[in-house]
């Protein structure tokens, strides 16, 4: 069910503190950690403690969270003293997203190319 755990999602598992990750920040709806791989100097992902599958699901079903989700990933850049940054929702495989629950990327601390790869 939208919104539900799921047993086999990574980071459901990383909200339940299962997964070790390292958190920078932390609301009643929302989780930022460190990316794992970053692709940048601050790679952040900001993450609904719902489980849903992408972007567009989530703002379909809690689009409040949504919100959240967006006012932490500017909360992110703030924390981290970022002149410029860049918000991404990887959403579908065809756009790069490998984690089927819903993330934010928050990227900045370089310089950023437009149109990204
Ligand atoms: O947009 P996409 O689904 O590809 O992003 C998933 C991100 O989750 C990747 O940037 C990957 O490095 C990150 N990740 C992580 N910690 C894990 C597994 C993946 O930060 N344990």
């Amino acid at each position: 069910m939208a919104g539900e755990p799921q047993d086999d999602c990574l980071f459901c598992k990383i909200v339940a503190g299962q997964v070790p990750s390292t958190i920078v920040r932390e609301t009643e709806t929302t989780v930022a950690f460190r990316d794992i791989n970053p692709q940048a100097p601050t790679h952040v992902l900001v993450i609904p403690k719902a489980h849903h599958k992408d972007a567009a699901a989530l703002a379909v079903a809690a689009p409040e969270v949504a919100a959240d989700v967006l006012r932490e990933a500017q909360a992110v850049a703030d924390q981290e003293q970022l002149e410029s940054h860049r918000v991404v929702f990887n959403t579908g495989s065809g756009a790069g997203q490998t984690v089927w629950h819903a993330h934010a990327h928050v990227l900045g601390g370089r310089g950023l190319e437009w149109p990204p790869g």
